[in-house]
């Protein structure tokens, strides 16, 4: 088992969250959690297919899933959920910061509504989910934690204009940077992933970007879009002991679209 714990307050496989775990990416990196031997929380706004999901995986793994509704945005849901973590999995151990969505509008058009519902799911959701879960694991021997950011980070995608998500996801890794640097000594650890273009429902159930999909892999080294499972071992890495010298790091997953 990759996910197994040496702590001696917490043995067993280690417990973890994933938040957006409810379909997309973070089902399929739940998935691998829980098939590396680790008890697993999944936490949606959608709370009905957070529970599917948390079935499907605990039938298909043997391990413990449980579905949390929680509302990244909200303080208040944030720490609850941490608490519901803790009170049920028996500890934590790691967690997957991945909850987040995309609004397109040409900057000058994007009514400031937008940009703060952008701003507020994928940076501030993150901060909210970072600090409850880094608080736990200062105070209880150390932990591993998850952001996934974009390759919307590092280049400006195109045609299509998304300013707010761009800059979200460019504050994601520095806030990813900031908490590991503020954490390194003190047992968190804290990295990010940065996927490219991915057939998720994000993107597969958008009518403005099925129409956008072949001119991505048109611009592709390879020619096609990323699939959700080709993104699971990297985060099973960060979650374990093996990336104990892992932190502060942003991982690109793309397929080599920013390379050139
Ligand atoms: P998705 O839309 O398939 O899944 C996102 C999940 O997050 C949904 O289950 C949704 O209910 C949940 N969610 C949304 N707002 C929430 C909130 N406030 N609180 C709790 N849960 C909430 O998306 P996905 O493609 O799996 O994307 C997951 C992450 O990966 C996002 O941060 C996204 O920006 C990022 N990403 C996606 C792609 C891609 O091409 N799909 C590429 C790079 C980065």
């Amino acid at each position: 088992m990759i996910l197994q714990n040496n702590k001696t307050k917490n043995k067993g496989g280690k417990k973890g969250f994933v938040t957006g775990g409810a379909r997309g990416i973070g089902k399929c990196t739940a998935t691998g959690f829980a098939q590396a031997g680790a008890d697993v929380a999944i936490v949606d706004l959608d709370f009905e297919e957070a529970q599917k999901t948390a079935a499907e995986l605990a039938e298909a793994t043997g391990r413990k899933v449980i579905a949390i509704k929680c509302d990244c945005t909200s303080k208040e849901d944030v720490d609850a959920m941490v608490a519901k973590v803790v009170a049920e999995l028996g500890g934590l151990d790691f967690c997957h910061n991945n909850a987040g969505i995309c609004i397109n509008a040409p900057a000058e058009e994007m009514t400031y509504e937008q940009w703060l519902k952008v701003i507020n799911i994928n940076l501030n959701g993150i901060f909210l989910t970072d600090i409850a879960a880094g608080k736990y694991m200062l105070e209880n021997g150390g932990g591993s934690i998850i952001n996934t950011a974009s390759m919307s980070a590092h280049i400006v995608n195109v045609p299509q204009p998304q300013c707010a998500y761009n800059a979200s996801k460019a504050a994601v890794i520095q806030l990813t940077k900031s908490l590991a640097i503020e954490w390194a000594k003190r047992g968190v650890r804290v990295n990010s992933i940065s996927p490219g273009y991915i057939g998720t429902d994000l993107v597969l159930q958008s009518k403005t970007l099925i129409p956008l999909i072949e001119k991505w892999n048109a611009m592709a080294p390879m020619g096609r879009l990323g699939k959700p499972e080709e993104l699971e071992s990297i985060c099973v890495y960060l979650a374990g002991d093996t990336s104990s010298f892992t932190t502060g790091s942003d991982f690109i997953i793309d397929g080599a679209f920013t390379c050139f």
